[in-house]
Protein backbone atom coordinates (compact mmCIF):
# COMPACT_ATOMS: atom_id res chain seq x y z
CA UNK A 1 0.00 0.00 0.00
CA UNK A 2 1.52 3.36 -0.96
CA UNK A 3 1.43 6.12 1.66
CA UNK A 4 -0.23 8.92 1.47
CA UNK A 5 0.79 12.67 2.94
CA UNK A 6 -1.25 14.39 5.36
CA UNK A 7 -1.57 17.32 3.50
CA UNK A 8 -2.91 15.26 0.51
CA UNK A 9 -6.06 14.30 2.93
CA UNK A 10 -7.60 17.68 2.63
CA UNK A 11 -8.51 16.68 -0.67
CA UNK A 12 -9.44 12.92 -0.47
CA UNK A 13 -12.58 13.28 1.47
CA UNK A 14 -14.67 9.69 0.31
CA UNK A 15 -11.87 8.22 -0.12
CA UNK A 16 -8.91 5.82 2.03
CA UNK A 17 -5.41 6.49 2.81
CA UNK A 18 -2.44 5.02 4.41
CA UNK A 19 -0.57 7.83 6.89
CA UNK A 20 2.63 6.77 8.67
CA UNK A 21 3.99 9.33 11.27
CA UNK A 22 4.31 10.40 14.64
CA UNK A 23 1.37 10.06 17.07
CA UNK A 24 1.36 14.22 18.45
CA UNK A 25 -1.52 13.75 20.99
CA UNK A 26 -3.55 11.69 22.09
CA UNK A 27 -7.36 12.19 23.57
CA UNK A 28 -8.98 9.33 25.06
CA UNK A 29 -12.74 9.85 25.44
CA UNK A 30 -13.41 5.70 26.78
CA UNK A 31 -15.05 4.30 24.22
CA UNK A 32 -13.41 6.44 21.28
CA UNK A 33 -9.84 7.95 21.01
CA UNK A 34 -8.98 10.82 18.92
CA UNK A 35 -5.23 10.53 17.59
CA UNK A 36 -3.38 14.00 15.92
CA UNK A 37 -1.30 12.01 13.60
CA UNK A 38 2.41 14.24 12.40
CA UNK A 39 4.54 14.04 9.31
CA UNK A 40 6.67 16.13 7.87
CA UNK A 41 3.57 17.80 5.65
CA UNK A 42 1.24 18.50 8.64
CA UNK A 43 -0.73 17.05 11.12
CA UNK A 44 -4.48 15.53 11.07
CA UNK A 45 -7.41 14.08 13.00
CA UNK A 46 -7.70 10.84 13.25
CA UNK A 47 -10.87 8.96 15.16
CA UNK A 48 -11.68 5.06 16.12
CA UNK A 49 -12.22 2.64 18.83
CA UNK A 50 -10.53 -0.15 20.53
CA UNK A 51 -7.44 1.17 19.09
CA UNK A 52 -4.33 -0.29 20.19
CA UNK A 53 -2.73 1.54 22.90
CA UNK A 54 -0.09 4.17 21.78
CA UNK A 55 1.85 6.23 23.42
CA UNK A 56 2.77 10.31 22.33
CA UNK A 57 5.36 10.66 19.48
CA UNK A 58 5.39 6.79 18.56
CA UNK A 59 5.31 5.89 14.68
CA UNK A 60 2.61 4.26 13.75
CA UNK A 61 0.35 3.63 10.37
CA UNK A 62 -2.99 4.53 10.38
CA UNK A 63 -5.37 2.84 7.45
CA UNK A 64 -8.65 4.75 6.98
CA UNK A 65 -11.11 7.12 5.68
CA UNK A 66 -11.24 10.91 4.81
CA UNK A 67 -14.19 11.94 6.32
CA UNK A 68 -15.65 15.54 6.32
CA UNK A 69 -16.36 17.26 9.75
CA UNK A 70 -19.67 18.62 9.86
CA UNK A 71 -19.78 22.42 10.06
CA UNK A 72 -19.33 23.03 13.70
CA UNK A 73 -16.30 20.79 14.10
CA UNK A 74 -14.04 22.27 11.35
CA UNK A 75 -10.99 23.48 12.97
CA UNK A 76 -10.07 26.88 11.36
CA UNK A 77 -6.57 26.68 13.29
CA UNK A 78 -4.86 23.70 10.63
CA UNK A 79 -5.14 23.28 7.21
CA UNK A 80 -6.90 19.99 7.45
CA UNK A 81 -9.35 21.28 10.23
CA UNK A 82 -12.37 20.64 7.49
CA UNK A 83 -11.21 16.84 7.41
CA UNK A 84 -10.68 14.18 9.67
CA UNK A 85 -9.80 10.76 9.25
CA UNK A 86 -11.83 7.33 10.29
CA UNK A 87 -9.36 5.31 11.55
CA UNK A 88 -9.80 1.49 9.87
CA UNK A 89 -6.21 -0.32 10.90
CA UNK A 90 -3.62 1.21 13.31
CA UNK A 91 -0.66 -0.39 13.42
CA UNK A 92 2.65 0.58 15.61
CA UNK A 93 5.52 0.43 14.15
CA UNK A 94 7.98 2.21 16.98
CA UNK A 95 7.30 2.52 20.04
CA UNK A 96 8.29 6.06 22.21
CA UNK A 97 9.07 5.89 25.46
CA UNK A 98 8.59 9.04 27.97
CA UNK A 99 9.72 12.13 25.69
CA UNK A 100 12.26 13.24 28.29
CA UNK A 101 10.87 16.96 27.53
CA UNK A 102 8.05 19.12 26.13
CA UNK A 103 7.59 19.08 22.66
CA UNK A 104 4.40 21.33 22.29
CA UNK A 105 5.98 24.94 23.16
CA UNK A 106 7.84 27.15 21.96
CA UNK A 107 10.87 25.22 24.21
CA UNK A 108 12.66 28.73 24.07
CA UNK A 109 12.55 28.06 28.88
CA UNK A 110 13.72 24.81 28.39
CA UNK A 111 17.62 24.22 29.47
CA UNK A 112 19.84 24.28 26.56
CA UNK A 113 21.72 21.44 28.23
CA UNK A 114 18.79 19.48 27.93
CA UNK A 115 17.55 20.56 24.27
CA UNK A 116 20.64 19.76 22.85
CA UNK A 117 21.27 16.15 24.13
CA UNK A 118 17.85 15.48 22.61
CA UNK A 119 18.57 17.99 19.93
CA UNK A 120 17.32 14.91 17.53
CA UNK A 121 13.55 14.88 19.11
CA UNK A 122 14.11 19.17 19.73
CA UNK A 123 14.06 19.14 16.55
CA UNK A 124 10.53 18.05 15.88
CA UNK A 125 8.88 20.87 17.65
CA UNK A 126 6.89 23.10 14.51
CA UNK A 127 9.12 26.30 15.47
CA UNK A 128 12.23 24.30 14.64
CA UNK A 129 11.18 22.14 12.03
CA UNK A 130 10.05 25.25 10.43
CA UNK A 131 13.51 26.94 11.23
CA UNK A 132 15.34 24.29 9.04
CA UNK A 133 13.52 24.46 5.97
CA UNK A 134 13.61 27.78 6.17
CA UNK A 135 17.45 27.48 6.18
CA UNK A 136 17.15 25.54 3.17
CA UNK A 137 14.98 27.44 1.21
CA UNK A 138 17.28 30.25 1.45
CA UNK A 139 20.73 28.62 0.41
CA UNK A 140 18.77 27.43 -2.48
CA UNK A 141 17.36 30.85 -3.36
CA UNK A 142 20.91 32.40 -3.10
CA UNK A 143 22.69 29.46 -4.77
CA UNK A 144 20.27 29.86 -8.03
CA UNK A 145 20.50 33.61 -7.67
CA UNK A 146 24.39 33.44 -7.54
CA UNK A 147 24.48 30.82 -10.12
CA UNK A 148 22.31 33.39 -12.62
CA UNK A 149 25.22 36.02 -11.65
CA UNK A 150 27.70 33.16 -13.53
CA UNK A 151 29.32 32.59 -10.24
CA UNK A 152 30.96 29.33 -8.91
CA UNK A 153 30.59 27.46 -5.65
CA UNK A 154 33.75 26.24 -4.76
CA UNK A 155 34.89 24.02 -2.21
CA UNK A 156 38.08 25.19 -0.21
CA UNK A 157 40.01 23.19 2.85
CA UNK A 158 38.55 22.71 6.24
CA UNK A 159 42.03 21.23 7.45
CA UNK A 160 44.24 24.48 6.73
CA UNK A 161 46.41 27.08 8.12
CA UNK A 162 45.58 29.98 10.17
CA UNK A 163 43.92 32.92 9.02
CA UNK A 164 43.76 35.41 11.33
CA UNK A 165 40.07 37.03 11.55
CA UNK A 166 41.16 38.06 15.01
CA UNK A 167 39.27 35.19 16.67
CA UNK A 168 41.56 32.19 18.30
CA UNK A 169 42.38 29.23 15.76
CA UNK A 170 40.87 25.61 16.48
CA UNK A 171 44.28 23.18 16.06
CA UNK A 172 44.21 19.81 14.62
CA UNK A 173 47.39 18.11 15.44
CA UNK A 174 48.87 16.39 12.61
CA UNK A 175 49.73 12.47 13.09
CA UNK A 176 52.31 12.33 9.65
CA UNK A 177 54.19 15.50 11.19
CA UNK A 178 54.30 14.95 14.96
CA UNK A 179 54.41 18.10 16.64
CA UNK A 180 52.69 20.20 13.71
CA UNK A 181 49.18 21.50 13.43
CA UNK A 182 46.09 22.30 11.22
CA UNK A 183 44.51 24.84 11.83
CA UNK A 184 40.29 24.92 11.13
CA UNK A 185 39.27 27.92 8.81
CA UNK A 186 38.20 31.65 10.52
CA UNK A 187 37.42 31.98 7.23
CA UNK A 188 38.50 31.21 3.29
CA UNK A 189 39.60 34.63 3.48
CA UNK A 190 43.15 33.67 1.56
CA UNK A 191 41.55 30.77 -0.58
CA UNK A 192 39.23 33.14 -1.99
CA UNK A 193 41.55 35.66 -2.72
CA UNK A 194 43.87 32.84 -4.19
CA UNK A 195 40.81 31.74 -6.44
CA UNK A 196 41.35 35.45 -7.46
CA UNK A 197 44.18 34.68 -8.97
CA UNK A 198 43.40 31.57 -10.34
CA UNK A 199 40.91 33.70 -12.48
CA UNK A 200 37.34 32.42 -11.59
CA UNK A 201 36.52 35.78 -11.08
CA UNK A 202 33.39 35.02 -9.38
CA UNK A 203 33.62 32.71 -6.51
CA UNK A 204 30.88 31.66 -3.56
CA UNK A 205 30.26 28.88 -1.25
CA UNK A 206 28.44 28.24 1.93
CA UNK A 207 31.42 28.31 4.03
CA UNK A 208 31.72 26.47 7.32
CA UNK A 209 33.87 28.49 9.52
CA UNK A 210 35.34 27.93 12.94
CA UNK A 211 36.14 31.17 15.62
CA UNK A 212 37.36 29.58 19.17
CA UNK A 213 35.64 32.43 20.73
CA UNK A 214 33.92 33.07 24.14
CA UNK A 215 30.75 31.92 23.52
CA UNK A 216 27.97 34.90 22.87
CA UNK A 217 24.33 34.83 21.77
CA UNK A 218 24.83 36.12 18.33
CA UNK A 219 28.58 34.53 17.52
CA UNK A 220 27.99 30.15 17.77
CA UNK A 221 30.98 29.24 19.88
CA UNK A 222 32.86 26.60 17.33
CA UNK A 223 31.58 27.03 13.47
CA UNK A 224 29.13 28.67 12.48
CA UNK A 225 28.42 29.39 8.30
CA UNK A 226 28.68 32.24 5.97
CA UNK A 227 28.07 33.00 2.29
CA UNK A 228 31.68 33.71 1.31
CA UNK A 229 31.42 35.28 -1.58
CA UNK A 230 34.43 36.85 -3.54
CA UNK A 231 34.84 39.06 -7.73
CA UNK A 232 37.03 40.36 -9.62
CA UNK A 233 37.24 43.69 -11.59
CA UNK A 234 34.82 45.43 -8.99
CA UNK A 235 34.35 48.46 -6.85
CA UNK A 236 32.76 48.54 -3.42
CA UNK A 237 30.12 49.69 -5.15
CA UNK A 238 29.53 46.66 -7.44
CA UNK A 239 29.30 44.22 -3.79
CA UNK A 240 27.15 45.86 -2.02
CA UNK A 241 24.76 46.10 -5.18
CA UNK A 242 24.64 42.71 -5.59
CA UNK A 243 24.50 42.03 -1.93
CA UNK A 244 21.31 44.74 -1.67
CA UNK A 245 19.63 42.99 -4.63
CA UNK A 246 20.26 39.60 -3.75
CA UNK A 247 18.70 39.54 -0.24
CA UNK A 248 15.76 42.39 -1.46
CA UNK A 249 14.95 39.67 -3.73
CA UNK A 250 15.20 37.05 -1.40
CA UNK A 251 13.26 38.00 1.25
CA UNK A 252 10.40 38.92 -1.30
CA UNK A 253 10.32 35.74 -2.07
CA UNK A 254 10.94 33.86 0.84
CA UNK A 255 9.49 36.55 3.35
CA UNK A 256 6.71 38.14 1.44
CA UNK A 257 5.23 39.17 5.05
CA UNK A 258 8.63 41.24 5.64
CA UNK A 259 8.95 44.91 5.17
CA UNK A 260 12.43 46.15 4.56
CA UNK A 261 12.60 49.66 6.25
CA UNK A 262 14.11 51.71 4.11
CA UNK A 263 15.31 51.79 0.31
CA UNK A 264 18.35 51.79 -1.06
CA UNK A 265 19.76 50.69 2.18
CA UNK A 266 21.33 53.52 3.96
CA UNK A 267 24.26 54.05 4.20
CA UNK A 268 26.34 55.29 7.33
CA UNK A 269 29.81 56.45 7.70
CA UNK A 270 31.88 54.50 10.99
CA UNK A 271 32.48 57.94 11.97
CA UNK A 272 28.16 58.96 11.45
CA UNK A 273 27.39 55.90 13.29
CA UNK A 274 29.35 55.94 16.64
CA UNK A 275 28.50 59.80 16.61
CA UNK A 276 24.93 59.39 15.64
CA UNK A 277 24.04 55.81 16.94
CA UNK A 278 27.12 55.25 19.54
CA UNK A 279 27.17 51.82 17.55
CA UNK A 280 29.00 50.69 14.20
CA UNK A 281 25.89 48.35 13.92
CA UNK A 282 22.81 50.68 14.66
CA UNK A 283 19.29 49.27 14.84
CA UNK A 284 17.09 51.18 12.38
CA UNK A 285 13.82 49.67 12.54
CA UNK A 286 11.38 52.63 12.84
CA UNK A 287 9.24 50.48 15.06
CA UNK A 288 11.04 48.19 17.14
CA UNK A 289 8.51 46.03 18.67
CA UNK A 290 6.96 44.80 14.43
CA UNK A 291 8.44 41.45 14.17
CA UNK A 292 8.07 41.91 10.52
CA UNK A 293 10.41 44.82 9.98
CA UNK A 294 13.94 44.22 8.95
CA UNK A 295 16.36 47.77 8.53
CA UNK A 296 19.22 46.83 6.62
CA UNK A 297 21.89 49.25 6.58
CA UNK A 298 25.62 49.43 4.65
CA UNK A 299 28.34 51.35 7.28
CA UNK A 300 31.41 52.30 5.71
CA UNK A 301 34.66 54.25 6.04
CA UNK A 302 35.91 52.17 8.88
CA UNK A 303 39.15 53.46 9.51
CA UNK A 304 41.51 50.67 8.37
CA UNK A 305 42.78 50.28 11.64
CA UNK A 306 42.15 50.07 15.62
CA UNK A 307 44.55 50.66 18.06
CA UNK A 308 45.89 47.17 19.29
CA UNK A 309 45.18 46.36 23.04
CA UNK A 310 45.23 43.90 25.68
CA UNK A 311 44.36 41.09 23.21
CA UNK A 312 47.29 41.17 20.70
CA UNK A 313 46.50 40.72 17.05
CA UNK A 314 47.23 37.48 15.81
CA UNK A 315 48.64 35.34 18.84
CA UNK A 316 50.42 38.20 20.05
CA UNK A 317 52.87 39.50 17.62
CA UNK A 318 52.20 43.07 19.76
CA UNK A 319 55.06 44.86 18.98
CA UNK A 320 52.99 47.80 17.07
CA UNK A 321 50.09 49.76 18.08
CA UNK A 322 48.06 48.86 15.50
CA UNK A 323 45.92 46.23 14.14
CA UNK A 324 43.57 46.00 11.11
CA UNK A 325 39.60 46.79 11.74
CA UNK A 326 38.59 44.12 9.27
CA UNK A 327 41.73 41.78 8.53
CA UNK A 328 44.64 42.56 7.41
CA UNK A 329 43.78 42.30 3.47
CA UNK A 330 41.85 45.06 3.41
CA UNK A 331 42.80 47.86 0.99
CA UNK A 332 42.79 51.11 2.14
CA UNK A 333 41.06 54.01 0.84
CA UNK A 334 43.12 54.90 -2.61
CA UNK A 335 42.90 59.33 -0.94
CA UNK A 336 44.55 58.21 2.30
CA UNK A 337 47.58 56.39 0.75
CA UNK A 338 49.75 59.25 2.07
CA UNK A 339 48.59 58.87 5.47
CA UNK A 340 49.99 55.38 5.71
CA UNK A 341 53.22 57.24 6.92
CA UNK A 342 51.97 60.08 8.72
CA UNK A 343 49.01 59.19 10.81
CA UNK A 344 47.72 55.84 10.52
CA UNK A 345 45.01 56.17 12.76
CA UNK A 346 43.01 58.28 9.68
CA UNK A 347 43.00 56.07 6.80
CA UNK A 348 40.21 54.79 6.20
CA UNK A 349 39.38 51.18 4.57
CA UNK A 350 37.43 50.15 1.58
CA UNK A 351 35.49 47.65 4.07
CA UNK A 352 32.04 47.16 4.61
CA UNK A 353 29.62 45.51 7.11
CA UNK A 354 25.87 44.78 6.56
CA UNK A 355 23.52 45.56 9.56
CA UNK A 356 20.32 44.19 9.83
CA UNK A 357 17.98 45.22 12.77
CA UNK A 358 21.24 45.93 14.52
CA UNK A 359 22.80 42.92 14.34
CA UNK A 360 26.22 42.63 12.49
CA UNK A 361 25.37 40.21 9.32
CA UNK A 362 28.24 40.56 7.22
CA UNK A 363 31.60 41.81 6.36
CA UNK A 364 33.78 42.16 3.12
CA UNK A 365 36.01 44.56 1.79
CA UNK A 366 37.89 45.80 -1.64
CA UNK A 367 41.38 43.58 -1.26
CA UNK A 368 44.89 44.80 -1.88
CA UNK A 369 46.54 43.84 -4.52
CA UNK A 370 49.51 45.34 -4.48
CA UNK A 371 52.37 43.41 -2.56
CA UNK A 372 54.33 46.62 -2.16
CA UNK A 373 51.15 47.65 -0.09
CA UNK A 374 50.33 44.84 1.64
CA UNK A 375 53.80 44.87 2.92
CA UNK A 376 53.65 48.18 4.66
CA UNK A 377 50.30 46.89 5.97
CA UNK A 378 51.69 43.93 7.67
CA UNK A 379 55.01 46.58 8.54
CA UNK A 380 52.36 48.97 10.41
CA UNK A 381 50.41 45.70 12.34
CA UNK A 382 53.94 44.79 13.54
CA UNK A 383 54.18 41.56 11.96
CA UNK A 384 58.41 39.94 12.70
CA UNK A 385 60.05 38.27 9.45
CA UNK A 386 58.71 35.24 10.88
CA UNK A 387 55.52 35.96 10.69
CA UNK A 388 54.89 37.89 7.51
CA UNK A 389 56.83 34.49 6.07
CA UNK A 390 53.56 32.90 6.73
CA UNK A 391 51.85 35.15 4.01
CA UNK A 392 54.66 34.69 1.51
CA UNK A 393 52.17 32.39 -0.56
CA UNK A 394 49.70 35.32 -0.98
CA UNK A 395 52.65 37.91 -2.22
CA UNK A 396 54.12 35.04 -4.11
CA UNK A 397 50.49 34.78 -5.81
CA UNK A 398 50.45 38.39 -6.28
CA UNK A 399 53.72 38.73 -8.21
CA UNK A 400 51.90 36.07 -11.07
CA UNK A 401 49.38 38.49 -12.38
CA UNK A 402 46.22 39.57 -10.28
CA UNK A 403 42.93 41.10 -10.45
CA UNK A 404 41.96 43.99 -8.47
CA UNK A 405 39.12 42.23 -6.12
CA UNK A 406 36.86 42.37 -3.22
CA UNK A 407 34.49 40.36 -1.70
CA UNK A 408 31.84 39.87 1.69
CA UNK A 409 30.87 36.72 4.12
CA UNK A 410 27.20 37.43 5.46
CA UNK A 411 26.44 34.76 8.25
CA UNK A 412 23.91 32.42 7.00
CA UNK A 413 23.20 31.80 10.78
CA UNK A 414 23.12 35.27 11.67
CA UNK A 415 20.71 36.58 8.67
CA UNK A 416 18.69 33.32 9.97
CA UNK A 417 18.79 34.29 13.08
CA UNK A 418 17.95 38.38 12.38
CA UNK A 419 14.86 37.87 9.97
CA UNK A 420 13.05 35.22 12.32
CA UNK A 421 13.65 37.37 15.08
CA UNK A 422 15.05 34.19 16.53
CA UNK A 423 17.09 35.32 20.27
CA UNK A 424 19.96 32.71 18.94
CA UNK A 425 21.76 32.05 15.89
CA UNK A 426 21.54 27.85 17.85
CA UNK A 427 17.67 28.59 16.74
CA UNK A 428 18.80 28.05 13.30
CA UNK A 429 21.33 25.57 13.12
CA UNK A 430 20.14 21.80 13.42
CA UNK A 431 22.92 20.26 15.81
CA UNK A 432 24.35 23.47 17.12
CA UNK A 433 27.14 23.46 19.91
CA UNK A 434 26.36 24.45 23.57
CA UNK A 435 27.30 27.98 24.90
CA UNK A 436 29.31 25.77 27.37
CA UNK A 437 30.84 24.28 24.54
CA UNK A 438 29.23 20.76 24.02
CA UNK A 439 28.13 19.93 20.79
CA UNK A 440 24.59 18.29 20.55
CA UNK A 441 23.59 14.36 21.03
CA UNK A 442 27.49 13.42 20.66
CA UNK A 443 28.53 15.75 23.76
CA UNK A 444 32.17 16.17 22.08
CA UNK A 445 35.12 17.42 23.21
CA UNK A 446 35.92 14.03 24.67
CA UNK A 447 39.21 12.22 25.64
CA UNK A 448 41.41 10.90 23.27
CA UNK A 449 42.52 7.38 24.20
CA UNK A 450 46.13 6.79 25.02
CA UNK A 451 46.81 4.77 21.90
CA UNK A 452 45.51 7.98 19.47
CA UNK A 453 47.72 10.57 21.47
CA UNK A 454 51.17 8.46 21.39
CA UNK A 455 50.21 8.11 17.74
CA UNK A 456 50.14 11.99 17.60
CA UNK A 457 52.74 12.71 20.09
CA UNK A 458 51.27 14.45 22.70
CA UNK A 459 51.21 14.35 25.87
CA UNK A 460 48.19 15.90 28.08
CA UNK A 461 49.26 17.59 31.59
CA UNK A 462 46.91 16.26 34.01
N1 LIG B 1 36.75 36.91 5.67
C1 LIG B 1 35.84 37.93 6.16
C2 LIG B 1 35.06 37.36 7.33
O1 LIG B 1 34.99 36.17 7.52
C3 LIG B 1 34.87 38.39 5.15
C4 LIG B 1 35.49 39.04 3.97
O2 LIG B 1 36.36 39.91 4.11
O3 LIG B 1 35.05 38.69 2.86
O4 LIG B 1 34.47 38.13 8.09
Amino acid sequence: MKRNLIRETIKKAGKGVVLQGWVDSIRDHGKITFIDLRDRTGLVQCVGSDLPKVTSESVVEIVGEVVKRPEKLVNKNIPTGEIEISIEKLKIISKAGEIPLPLDTEGLDIDEEVRNKYRYLDLRRPRMAGNMRVRSQVTQFIRNYLHNEEFVEIETPILTKTTPEGARDFLVPSRLQQGKFYALPQSPQQYKQLLMVAGIEKYFQFARVFRDEDPRADRAYGEFTQLDVELSFVTQEDILDLSEKMFTSLVKEIFPEKKISEAPWPRISHKDAIEKYGSDKPDLRKDKNDKDELAFAWVLDFPLFTEQSKQDYFHGSGTSKWAPSHHMFTSPHPDDLALLDEDPSRVRGLQHDLVLNGLEVGGGSIRIHDPKIQSKIFDLIGFSKKQISQFDHMLEAFSYGVPPHGGIAPGLDRFLMAVLGEPSVREVMAFPTSSSGQTSVLNAPSEASDGQLKELGISVKK
